[in-house]
């Protein structure tokens, strides 16, 4: 029998930050395990990171585009949490279910397969703390009433609203600047190890990308230290660090990375409507050269993308080569993936270094943190491998080698 397998996600963090960090289990992984700097997906944003993560392939097949977009079939704007400010622009009710519950029963792409499906079918458990994609085969009724029962992985625990048992954990929500989420998920996770239950834990941590959008990338130490706290919790309940590495294979990685934000914009191209938020924006139009040509001129947009007879093109500042590409981790595949997702707008707008968007709220993190553009700084991801195969080039091949792992494929 393989080893069940820990999937350790810490949200925002930059392989620079990782690669870097003097915190005890982090160093104490990645003095046990292979390393190397991995791609993320385009746009380099949580809710399509995690769904790459979680269904092992591109935009083009799980079909969540970005943080925010136009969804033709209800015609209407979906909004998972750009801001608070986004969320009540967009309707709080609306975009809560949007969130929580429709982005994996609705949303997420029929013909994408999750990991928690793939592995479940083969007779396999499956446990997930916390993570917004999840579908599964499993019903979970909710903790408290009105809201609607979701499908997830066999053990599901997600921000105290679905709990697939009763463990104790104090209540996710908080306060989310000092680390409440993230000490839920240590929670959780301690009563997971102690019960053994399971071959794939997928154990995400959000906190850290929080702190970071507010403070900067590289510079969120305060709260990489309680990320590192809540993955000590997990060695501690397996009986020590040596005795996790025992019973465990691990993966440690981060959905996207983070660039410093030092000037914003809000992105119009005229009549067309975009959706734009942190450092992507999309652009549902008619006529996508005229909006390519018209954003030439505009200098919070760099790479544009946009597709003409089929192919691809890439544009910025009236260059129009495919070669700009080249200097971005995995250029090419991101862009032509998100651009064939059917949700994606006909004109995707990767920020110009420095740039944020602002969202449906004005809100942005200038001085701060931000992510979401094909630039390396968003897009590599540390990716370390403990007990399996080398680290995957890209968080697309986790769902793959986690399945081969354990015998499947
Ligand atoms: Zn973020």
């Amino acid at each position: 029998m393989a080893k069940p397998v820990v999937l350790i996600v810490i949200d925002g963090l930059t392989p620079s930050m990782f690669e870097a960090a003097e915190t005890p289990a982090l160093k104490f992984l990645a003095e046990h395990g292979e390393y190397r700097r991995a791609a993320s997906t385009f746009p380099s944003l949580t809710p399509v990171c995690l769904s790459s993560i979680a269904t092992g392939a591109h935009p083009d097949v799980h079909e969540i585009p970005h943080l925010v977009w136009w969804y033709r079939m209800e015609q209407r704007i979906v909004e998972y949490g750009s801001s608070f400010g986004a969320v009540r622009a967009a309707g709080l009710a609306r975009s809560l279910r949007d969130t929580i519950v429709d982005l994996n029963a609705r949303h997420l792409g029929k013909n994408a397969q999750t990991v928690y499906e793939q592995l479940e079918d083969a007779g396999l458990t499956t446990a997930a703390i916390n993570i917004t994609c999840y579908r599964g085969r499993n019903r979970h009724l909710p903790t408290i009433p009105g809201v609607p029962a979701v499908y997830g992985p066999r053990q599901f625990f997600f921000y105290s609203l679905y709990e697939s048992d009763r463990t104790g954990a104090p209540l996710a929500i908080r306060n989310r600047s000092v680390g409440s989420i993230d000490a839920y998920a240590a929670y959780v996770g301690r009563w997971l190890v102690t019960r053994d239950a399971f071959d794939l834990l997928v154990f995400y941590l959000p906190d850290y990308d929080y702190a970071s959008h507010a403070a900067g990338p590289d510079m969120s130490h305060e709260a990489l230290a309680r990320s590192d706290a809540a993955i000590a919790t997990l060695m501690d309940a397996a009986g020590g660090p040596d005795e996790f590495l025992e019973r465990y294979a691990v993966v440690v990685c981060s959905d996207h990375g983070q660039s410093l934000v030092e000037h914003t914009a809000r992105l119009d191209v005229g009549g067309d409507l975009v959706t734009a938020s942190n450092r992507a924006a999309m652009v549902y139009t008619a006529n996508a050269r005229a909006v390519a040509e018209q954003l030439d001129r505009e200098p919070s947009a760099g790479v544009v993308l946009f597709r003409e007879e089929g192919a691809l093109i890439a544009r910025r500042d009236g260059d129009e080569d495919l070669a700009l590409l080249d200097a971005m981790p995995d250029g090419l595949g991101r862009a032509e993936a998100a651009l064939r997702n059917p949700n994606a707008g006909e004109v995707l707008v990767s920020a110009a270094p420095g740039w944020e968007f602002v969202d449906l709220a004005g809100r942005h993190h200038l001085g701060g943190g931000s992510h979401g553009s094909l630039e390396a700084a968003d897009s590599e991801v540390p990716m370390l491998t403990i007990g399996l195969d080398q680290p995957p080039t890209s968080i697309t091949q986790i769902k793959q080698l986690i399945a081969r792992h354990h015998g499947l494929d």
